[in-house]
């Protein structure tokens, strides 16, 4: 009898028609001889909707103020998860609710982005064995404090990794609204193909570049744990056995490997330019130490010294909601060299080319950056990694960027020939 995590996303439980469709996959693994435990989010816009009535109420920063926040913030996946349950008792299926405290799924105290320290499985495997299924509400762990935590938007996902690699899990099916995970956004490039296969460290540059398929940190696990994850489309309506998916591998079983495997974006991105800082050792650590010790995470980082050498540029993008902060602490933390003049912009985007096949393939760079200049966009910052290459350039290009790049590496689908 084999284990199988599955897990639904909001659009997945968005209704009780929804939650019904659910059900009904669920009986499926049960039908087939699995044991099953079930994750969940939210019903869509729910966790938005508390999040704002928390903000509504205060705009404390506090971690007593994040804790009572998360209290909120964790109830949505509660509603769903006994939705669930109760629709498969319907059915004539033992289920039953589960908050994470109850595991409990242990967690630190870093509310509203906690991470999981402990997952306890015994209550869930003497519940298994009963022939009950279990459904877990995704997104939350409790703290060593006792107080419930959430684990960071789209942690439902994290949820679901960690429990199956907790339980050794055969399988954690990530059931989702798209049918899988793209070589680029398909709202943006048409012609964007499903792939069928995706290594771990792929997914996981896709994930923290910009796609939206999974949350990063769950890939993250994934990677780690070698946890078999497969995103599946919910509403496909055929068995799982049968649903095409993108199932997460690991590099060697990739057949056949491309140059470039995928395309990302990210809007999520603003420029900071200081001019003119003085040149000597020290200056990078007295700019990013004092913006990294107030939770700023910089991204991409560049610098130009002068030709005497005296002095120096340097530019790095944050995210568009960490500007105006970056800019307080780089005006008034203690320690900041001294520069002449700060620029911004916040209408820059990212776009990244990734895949494994860029470490035995050459020459991939240079045909990004020629295909770039080729349709006169200029390339603002440029960071690399083994697998990826990212470059930053004006918001306004997003779209031809990306269609011109996804052309160029040969990752566009086949039109199908009508006769
Ligand atoms: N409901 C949570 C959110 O909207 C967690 C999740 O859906 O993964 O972020
Ligand atoms: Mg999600």
């Amino acid at each position: 009898m084999a284990l199988i995590v599955q897990k639904f996303g909001g659009t997945s439980v968005a209704d009780i028609a929804r939650i019904k469709h659910v059900a009904t996959r669920v009986k499926h693994e049960v039908e087939a001889g699995n044991q099953v435990i079930v994750v969940v989010s939210a019903m869509s816009g729910v966790t938005n909707q508390l999040v704002d009535y928390c903000n509504e109420v205060s705009n404390l920063m506090t971690d007593a103020a994040r804790a009572n926040a998360d209290h909120v913030i964790a109830a949505g996946e509660q509603v769903t998860s006994g939705l669930l349950a109760l629709e498969l008792q319907s059915l004539g299926l033992p289920a039953r609710a589960w908050s994470g405290w109850q595991l409990p799924l242990s967690t630190d105290t870093r509310y509203g982005k906690a991470r999981i320290v402990h997952i306890d499985t015994k209550s869930i495997l003497d519940s298994l064995a009963e022939g009950t299924v279990a459904v877990i509400a995704g997104f939350q762990g409790v703290s060593p404090e006792g107080r419930v935590t959430t684990l960071g938007r789209g942690g439902s996902d994290t949820s679901a990794v960690a429990i199956a690699a907790a339980f050794n899990a055969e399988r954690c099916d990530i059931y989702t609204d798209v049918d899988g995970v793209y070589t680029c956004d398909p709202r943006i490039v048409k012609k964007a193909k499903k792939l069928d296969k995706v290594s771990y460290e792929e997914m996981l540059e896709m994930a923290s570049l910009g796609s939206k398929v999974l949350q990063t940190r769950s890939v993250e696990l994934a990677m780690n744990y070698r946890v078999k994850v497969q995103v599946l489309s919910t509403f496909d309506e055929r068995p799982a056995d049968q649903l095409p998916g993108t199932l997460l591998v690991d590099e060697e079983d990739l057949v056949e490997q491309q140059r470039v495997t995928g395309l990302a974006y990210s809007r999520d991105e603003a420029r900071i330019t200081l001019v003119n800082v003085e040149n000597c050792p020290g200056v990078s650590a007295g700019i990013f130490g004092p913006l990294a010790d107030h939770g700023i995470n910089v991204d991409m980082i560049v610098q130009n010294v002068t030709e005497d050498g005296k002095q120096t540029d340097i530019t790095f993008t944050v995210g568009k909601a960490d500007l105006a902060r970056g800019l307080e602490v780089l005006k008034t933390a203690p320690g900041i060299p001294h520069y002449e003049t700060v620029h911004t912009d916040a209408g820059v985007a990212k776009i990244s080319v990734i895949g494994v096949g860029m470490k035995s393939h050459a020459g991939v760079a240079s045909e990004m950056f020629r295909t770039l200049a080729e349709k006169s966009i200029n390339i603002i910052v440029i960071s690399t990694s083994e697998i990826k290459i990212s470059v930053l350039i004006d918001e306004s290009y997003i779209e031809l960027a990306l269609r011109a790049l996804h052309t160029v590496y040969g990752l566009d689908a086949v039109e199908e020939q009508s006769c």
